[in-house]
């Protein structure tokens, strides 16, 4: 196969050109460790490799042993070797493992040892900084559009179907990206299985299928929306800047040509339950391109170095799947422990550093839309110029707001009763009830209404709803009060008009 080809002539080189640590970024150990032992055969160049599971192996021997035994066995025998090692995760922290292999480095770095190569197989976590120096990084796994159109080619002519025509190919290919090799040849397997073709009656199959795969990630998951901009009630100024910045993003080439950048992104910070997610989710219809939601919650992983391999293997992912948005949720989360100085604060701020540097440097059509409901957690860099386009504060709906979010949640459900309710009335009684309170109160009346057997829905049922909610205003009152303090203080944008 081409692509594999392409692979090892690649690995090779770098083999060649005396590399003393070669580190695979890959999610296919297999496929890498497969590819790894034909270079060094066409070589004639022995490997060992060691993992967790099977110890030290070599072409002939199988000696088991952990990793520090296998390293200090190949020691005394490297020359002429390559040495694959995999499950690296569960041994970066042990310093007699990093020294070890940091003094075989320098042996292979000053030509003590020739025709040497240690490989790591690994997806990418933190390297310990005493290696740092010594690696050389591939980055693999994820295919762009070209190697995914000729991935499709080479597996048509492969199983006898028919090669699909250029405008499908086109959306094939967009769809696929952000997956594996392998798992692209897995879902063209599953969508030929039926009828051995491959057309636009896969597509469902084919975007469910990646839809579980970016699900099996961890860190980001895909989401379906159906949620567009007018399902917003107010925030009218954040509707129209994103309408714009749609507007370039489906002619980005004329706009790049005009001079103009490629849109990044907003951070949307404000009270809860005012529509920001809500907007995060019309953002992706508007634009028409997929919505990645990243759950800060699981990113913080427990282990050292755990955190920025995610956040390295989710902006990786997201730039993959582009154009895309990168909807990040709570962004607060992550960055809670950076000025409190907790046990976290250093991954933390290195974590952080890593996606500032990302947001900074991009000009792929991934455009981030991170939400937030309390920002004085959030370092003051990332509120700096250059990072988001844009940072809007969403504030209480006023009195126009309330009215337009009470009628998109009646015409939703009761389109026939609206014209009967006095509008008035309710927006004047919901003054501090954010847009999932109205929602919650017009949910509520609807239900009442029914179970009371009444015909249609009356003003009444929503006064005597409002009467039963507690808005958030209310309970959680001293909190918002606050958050509105901080701000003012830093002049953000109004969403609303
Ligand atoms: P946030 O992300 O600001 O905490 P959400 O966007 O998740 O709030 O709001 C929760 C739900 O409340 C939304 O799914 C929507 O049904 C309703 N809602 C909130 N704000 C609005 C709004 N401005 N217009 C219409 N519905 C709203």
């Amino acid at each position: 196969m081409q692509l594999q080809e392409k692979l090892k002539l690649e690995i090779g080189r770098y083999m060649d050109s005396g590399m003393p640590i070669i580190y695979v970024d890959t999610l296919e150990i297999g496929l890498y460790r497969s590819l790894i032992q034909q270079v060094a055969e066409e070589k004639n160049r022995e490997y060992a490799s060691w993992s967790l599971h099977s110890g030290l192996r070599s072409s002939e021997l199988s000696l088991g042993g952990d990793l520090l035994t296998a390293i200090k066995t190949i020691e005394s025998d490297l020359p002429g070797k390559v040495f694959i090692i995999e499950d690296i995760s569960s041994q970066l922290d042990k310093p007699e493992i990093i020294s070890h292999l940091r003094h075989i480095a320098e042996e292979i770095a000053i030509g003590n040892l020739e025709e040497c190569n240690i490989i790591i197989l690994a997806p990418l976590q933190t390297i310990s900084q005493e290696l740092e120096l010594y690696i050389t990084l591939i980055s693999t796994g994820y295919l762009d559009g070209e190697q995914i159109k000729e991935r499709v080619r080479e597996f048509c002519e492969y199983n006898g179907c028919r090669v699909p025509v250029d405008d499908f190919m086109e959306t094939l290919s967009t769809s696929l990206k952000g997956l594996t090799e392998t798992e692209i040849d897995n879902i063209l397997a599953l969508a030929i299985s039926d009828d051995n073709r491959l057309d636009m009656s896969d597509m469902p199959l084919i975007r469910k299928q990646k839809q579980q795969m970016i699900k099996k990630s961890g860190i980001l998951e895909m989401i379906n929306v159906k949620e567009k901009l007018e399902d917003i009630g107010g925030l009218e100024r954040l509707k129209s800047w994103l309408s714009k910045k749609a507007q370039i993003y489906a002619h980005v080439n004329e706009a790049k040509k005009w001079g103009l950048d490629v849109p990044k992104g907003v951070l949307i910070a404000g009270m809860p339950g005012c529509g920001k997610s809500l907007a995060a989710k019309a953002a992706s219809k508007t634009f028409d391109i997929p919505l990645l939601r990243m759950d800060m919650g699981r990113l913080m992983g427990k282990y050292v170095g755990e955190s920025e391999g995610n956040m390295r293997r989710a902006i990786h992912l997201t730039e993959a799947s582009s154009p895309c948005i990168l909807w990040i949720d709570e962004l607060e989360k992550a960055f809670a422990g950076i000025q409190s100085g907790g046990t976290g604060s250093e991954v933390t701020t290195r974590l952080f550093g890593n996606f500032l540097t990302w947001m900074q440097e991009k000009d792929s059509m991934a455009f981030v839309v991170a939400t937030a409901n309390d920002i004085s957690k959030l370092p003051p860099e990332l509120m700096r110029k250059g990072r988001f386009d844009e940072i809007f504060y969403v504030d209480m709906p006023k009195d126009e707001e309330r009215r337009k979010i009470l009628e998109i949640h009646i015409n939703k459900r009761r389109p026939q009763d609206l014209e009967n309710i006095d509008l008035g009335k309710v927006v004047k009684e919901t003054d501090g009830f954010c847009g999932a309170d109205i929602e919650g109160i017009v949910r509520d009346a609807i239900e009442e209404a029914f179970v009371a057997k009444k015909e249609r829905l009356e003003t009444t049922d929503l006064l005597a709803a409002i009467k039963r909610t507690h808005p958030i205003s209310e309970t959680m009152k001293d909190s918002l009060q606050s958050m509105k303090n901080t701000y003012k203080d830093k002049k953000f944008t109004n969403a609303s008009a």
